[in-house]
């Protein structure tokens, strides 16, 4: 497949496959006879480090003796996907990588397979947290990203026998891992527990009980086309106490090692969950470790070897954004960095910090935020616990002074005696709040963070997240982006995704038209053959790809989806649907569930089966195909995204605080049927209402309902496809006659149903006609196509930093 969008390094192709000979001889020690494809993408990937190794010197050079200020990007999770590609695209090598390889007598695709994928986030925020530092590095903003390097990521999924989700650990560091620059020589120490002792002088001194060494592990940002590489660091955590020699003596050698393998476990694992909060200490431990060692590091970076910094200067040399509360522990740690390490006032590392931080909130639900309890906060962080005890005092004191009445100083309260509440501080400690979309930032000023709002409305923002059409498009999708570049008659698109709008006329042009709807279509077969090869599916491209992919949850509303699959095939099977005028459509889904999460794991279980009895019934053979793809990732979502014609973001009005996903879908040609929810709302604004398959209740109908006490069960008997789905679901249809399998979701439905899944059926099944009669007109439907990828420039990551630089960063790109 051409490349020829990719700024071109001058080294040639056969250069390029000495420089891989080189690696392999002197860095592996193998010959090129007995290399494997991963001996050949370790060695190509260490080859592409050394060409970004001057740009990533002189960013950093440049960044500290510079006069713009940096950005720390502090993220508990960055959902990276594979690098090699990715880099050598923005080394401009891809062309003579593609020839080297073959030179050594490599298939590209079986090196490129040789990369596991790093899985250091859950879904959407830790993905927008690696989008965003692409596009930092692409604008040339001078940034860190700061993390954790966990040592197992997100678990790997798999189905058992019953279609049941197994989790399985993710060892992606067990083999050579090329990217990441683990640097002892730069490390930090970090502390817990202990107790606070008041000096002579009347000053704080925090004695702790026990330490971990956090060393960095430097992954390369390389900017496409900037000439700039920025730097995520993630924290790798590691024992002081390698070994306890005198317990070793008396042979108790797991005793021994005990204290190594309780430090070390802060870095072990990313915490599976998505959304919900979790009470562990081990998590308020690697939020306090990787936030530490981040602050340290900066004044380490920005101050070279200075005892006495003036740490005055501090906001003027980065900012740090929270992405979202898991870092805010960094507010009391600068506080006490400041006062207990450099000796400063408290007034002055006040004004220091708040103008350091910046907060990011990703939640719409006010008991969704993240809250630890004070007895936990004493126990590990006592000094931090002091230090957010007089936040609190001055904060009241401060409300007091503006005239906030005492029930709204009370509702407001950081630290209640018994817990903190991170966002609050956060919103507090900082200077900006921001949503991550329009209708977002809204509720969080109206519902979610209503009192902060009406008392200090300035620090409320917002900034739309964003995609890095790089990956998501260039990478994804080189077919349209090839057709992208014909059309617009320059690659420039790729760093300007406004230009897109260009393509626009072209959607009246039918040979563009006609050259669009071949991309699809061989993106399509690409899938199938893909799926085939990773799955064993038979995946007929010559259907409706229908595809809903994101993180299993009830607020997302897979099982609205599922029930009207359900539905459609009850149709089909009580004769009242002739399957011969049923447009044939092959649903995809993709979606891991917390392994705690038993309702989403059920519906996982649901889908699956469906899959199993649809895909085997002989009545709506080739009509109605469902699969579900194990184990969604950024790789999957590469590969099934550009294949995709109608793609689903149905969660409930109000839940969703954006999405990513809708917003690489649009860029990649489908067609959406979705809410009013999160960046929704934007998206059809932008591409067109009659470009948009809109259905359900708004925000305001989703309150009225809950204000009225929701009924669901009125919406199953009063809609009798919606009951039929639900019965199918009850007679064991799809658990082999099993009635119990499924009982507890379909008790949750007719009883709960929280997230108003059976309120929104009726109209849901409604559109889907609306959709076939399009599907049914091609030239129709890839018209519609073409304007949602002419109109969503907006939702490149490259515009969300812009917004982040003018709203609340105040910085700029390097000379
Ligand atoms: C984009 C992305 C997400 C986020 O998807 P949403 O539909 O916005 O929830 C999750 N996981 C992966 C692998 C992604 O690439």
């Amino acid at each position: 497949m051409s490349e020829t969008t990719a700024p071109k390094s001058p080294v040639t192709a056969a250069q390029f496959a000495d420089e891989i000979r080189e690696q392999l001889t002197y860095h592996q020690g193998v010959t090129v006879a007995q290399a494997t494809p991963a001996d050949v993408y370790v060695a190509a990937s260490l080859a592409v480090r050394r060409h970004l190794m001057d740009a990533w010197m002189t960013t950093q050079a440049e960044m500290v003796n510079g006069h713009t200020k940096a950005v720390g990007y502090l993220s508990a999770e960055f959902l990276m996907g594979k690098q090699l590609r990715n880099a050598l695209l923005n080394a401009g090598l891809t062309e003579q990588f593609d020839e080297a390889v073959k030179e050594l007598g490599f298939d590209y695709q079986d090196v490129i397979d040789a990369e596991h994928e790093p899985g250091l986030g859950n879904g959407g925020l830790g993905r927008l947290a690696a989008c965003f530092i692409d596009s930092l590095a692409s604008i040339g903003v001078p940034a860190f990203g700061y993390g954790i390097q966990y040592q197992y990521g997100i678990f790997e999924q798999e189905f058992d026998e019953q279609g049941r989700q197994i989790e399985r650990p993710d060892y992606w560091l067990t083999n050579d891992e090329p990217w990441g620059h683990v640097d002892y020589n730069r490390s930090q120490k970090v502390s817990f527990g202990g107790t606070v002792v008041e000096n002579a002088d009347g000053t704080k001194a925090w004695k702790p009980a026990w330490s971990v060494r956090a060393v960095p592990v430097d992954y390369m940002v390389p900017g496409y086309k900037s000439g700039r590489v920025n730097t995520l660091r993630l924290w790798r955590a590691k024992s002081y106490d390698e070994f306890d020699l005198l317990t070793f003596n008396k042979s108790e050698y797991l005793d021994a090692v005990k204290p190594q393998v309780k430090a070390e476990n802060i870095s072990k694992i990313l915490y599976p969950e998505d959304s919900t909060p979790e009470g562990k200490a081990l998590r308020l431990e690697q939020q306090y470790f990787f936030v530490s060692a981040s602050i340290h590091d900066a004044i380490r970076v920005f101050y070279p070897g200075q005892d006495k910094p003036d740490l005055t200067t501090f906001p003027d040399k980065i900012t740090f954004q929270l992405n979202d509360t898991h870092p805010v522990i960094g507010i009391p740690e600068l506080m006490r960095v400041m006062i207990d390490e450099y000796g400063y006032d408290w007034d002055t590392a006040w004004s220091v910090t708040t103008k350091t931080f910046n907060y990011t909130c990703h939640t719409l639900l006010p008991e969704a935020l993240e809250v630890w309890p004070a007895s936990l906060i004493g126990e590990l962080l006592p000094r931090h616990l002091e230090i957010i005890e007089r936040i609190e005092r001055q904060f009241e004191a401060e409300l007091v002074a503006k005239g906030v009445d005492a029930a709204q100083i009370e509702r407001m309260k950081i630290y209640t005696g018994d817990a903190v509440r991170m966002a609050y501080l956060a919103t507090y400690g900082g200077s900006h709040v921001n949503g991550v979309a329009e209708l977002h930032s809204e509720l969080l000023k109206d519902v979610t963070l209503k009192d902060f709002s009406d008392t200090y409305p300035d620090k409320f923002a917002n900034v739309t997240n964003g995609v890095t059409p790089r990956r998501f498009v260039k990478l994804a999708n080189p077919r349209l982006s090839d057709l992208i570049t014909e059309g617009l008659g320059t690659d420039k698109w790729l760093t300007d995704l406004e230009m897109l709008k260009g393509l626009a006329p072209l959607a009246n042009d039918d040979e563009f038209v006609k050259k669009f709807a071949a991309v699809k279509q061989a993106n399509k077969v690409d899938f199938a053959n893909y799926a085939k090869r990773e799955y064993g599916f038979d995946l007929d491209p010559n259907t409706m790809f229908n595809t809903m992919v994101k993180r299993l949850h009830e607020y997302k509303r897979q099982s609205l989806k599922i029930l009207a699959l359900i539905a459609r095939y009850a149709d089909i099977k009580s004769g009242k649907v002739s399957a011969d005028d049923v447009m044939p459509r092959t649903v995809i889904f993709g979606a891991k569930a917390a392994p705690g999460y038993y309702l989403a794991k059920m519906t996982i279980q649901l889908i699956n089966n469906v899959a199993r009895v649809v895909n085997n019934d002989p009545d709506v053979k080739g009509k109605l195909n469902v699969y579900f793809p194990w184990n969604y990732n950024v790789r999957l979502a590469q590969h099934l995204i550009p294949a995709t014609d109608l793609d689903e973001q149905i969660s409930q009005a109000g839940k969703e605080a954006s999405g990513t996903g809708n917003m690489k879908f649009a860029l990649n040609g489908a067609l959406t049927v979705g809410t009013l929810d999160g960046a929704n709302v934007e998206i059809r604004e932008r591409v067109g209402a009659e470009n948009f398959f809109l259905f359900g209740m708004t925000v305001d109908e989703v309150e009225a309902q809950y204000a009225n006490g929701y009924n669901p069960a009125r919406y199953y008997e009063s809609d009798p496809r919606l009951k039929a789905a639900i019965d199918m679901v009850s007679d064991g249809t799809f658990s082999d006659g099993d009635r119990n399998t499924y009982a507890p979701l379909v008790a949750d439905w007719l009883t709960k149903d929280w997230f108003m899944t059976l309120a929104d059926f009726t109209a849901y099944a409604a559109i889907q006609g609306e959709i076939e009669a399009l599907y049914a007109q091609p030239l129709e439907w890839h018209r519609k196509a073409i304007l949602n990828v002419a109109n969503s420039g907006y939702f490149s990551s490259d515009r969300s930093i812009e917004d982040y630089l003018e709203r609340i960063w105040h910085t700029g790109s390097m000379a």
